[in-house]
């Protein structure tokens, strides 16, 4: 949707009954009746289209969280990966990524020229609750004044992780989950996925395609067994196979992929919630008997689910500030069971 923004806004075929201006994004132009206002988003129709979907536009900035340090050398590695592969994901492995101050430094820098192609500049951060604190703090700056012919997008699965001064600043446009089936046709036509399997990933996904997508990847998939695993302990009330399974875990991820796991224990959690309360597909109700095994689903459903999700996203929170990665989920894990007091 962001590059389908990018295109409308820079659309060649778009420019109503051949005005001198391109269209705004919320004013005049878009009013019914002013011509063809949509992108026509095809690259043999029209240049700008062409180059947007092709991530070649010279107005267009693409902003990738990247492990700190190399950032010139690593996003531009990043745009070329997409160019082959929109949802390609894990160039950088286990190394913590963010959206730091350099990075919002080269926005600022882009924007602070006039459109190359004389349109409007957009700029698209994704991954925007990556963004570290300064470099959140940086980009509220452009948000307070955005230069007239920019737009600014930023796209994130986790709007609660933005400052709420950032908050205030953007339109905020919340996308429904696909359905299963619409997500398991596009991972067997963009994919290739047998289409069992793709049914099947797509339940586990929730209509989250970004995470389809990773749920095919070994790692990613080992990531989600785990978050079951330990899910399976919390509800037996296993108090020392947690502390080494939380050792374990440690080993094994790094923080921000901890905090992936905490992500898909949560998930997995919610299903039990909408089970119990009769909101869960026939598909669902599947992915979550092989998570956590029919024997469990009784025990589950009598737990106080909401509170589990909190005090997950607390030490999510926590591991996201640095604390102990091990100390952290034995703490989180002998709370759950209730073995610690
Ligand atoms: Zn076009």
């Amino acid at each position: 949707m962001a590059l389908r923004l990018a295109a409308r806004l820079n659309c060649d075929a778009a420019r109503p009954n051949g005005a001198a201006e391109p269209p705004g994004l919320f004013g005049a132009g878009v009013a019914r009746g002013a011509g063809d206002a949509a992108a026509c988003g095809e690259g043999s129709r029209c240049r700008a289209c062409g180059m947007i979907r092709a991530l070649e536009h010279a107005d267009l900035h693409l902003i990738y969280p990247v492990p700190s340090g190399d950032w010139e050398k690593d996003l531009p590695a990043v745009i070329e990966s997409r160019r082959e592969d929109f949802f390609a994901y894990g160039e950088f492995g286990t190394r913590a990524r963010s959206v730091g101050i350099d990075l919002v430094r080269h926005v600022i820098e882009a924007l602070s020229k006039y459109p190359f192609e004389g349109r409007r500049s957009v700029v698209v951060v994704f991954e925007a609750h990556l963004a570290t604190a300064e470099a959140q703090n940086a980009l509220l700056k452009i948000l307070e004044e955005p230069p007239s012919s920019a737009a600014i997008v930023l796209v994130t699965e986790y709007p609660d992780r933005l400052l709420p001064t950032i908050l205030s600043r953007c339109y905020e446009v919340r996308f429904e989950p696909l359905s299963n089936e619409r997500t398991a046709e596009i991972l067997e036509r963009f994919r290739s996925v047998e289409r069992e399997e793709a049914r099947r990933i797509a339940a586990i996904a929730q209509g989250n395609l970004r995470r389809a997508v990773k749920l095919l990847e070994e790692r990613f998939l080992g990531l989600w067994r785990d978050a079951a695993v330990t899910a399976r302990l919390v509800i037996d009330g296993k108090g020392k196979e947690l502390l080494a399974e939380a050792e374990t875990l440690a080993r094994r991820y790094s923080r921000e992929e901890a905090r992936e796991l905490l992500a898909e224990m949560s998930l997995i959690l919610g299903f039990v919630l909408r089970g119990r309360d009769g909101r869960l597909d026939a598909a669902g109700e599947a992915v979550l008997r092989e998570a956590l095994g029919a024997e469990r689903l009784g025990r589950a459903a009598e737990r106080d689910v909401p509170e589990d999700i909190r005090k997950m996203a607390l030490a999510s929170e926590s591991l996201r500030r640095n604390a102990d990665l091990e100390l952290t989920l034995a703490h989180l894990l002998l709370d759950l069971t209730g073995a610690w007091y």
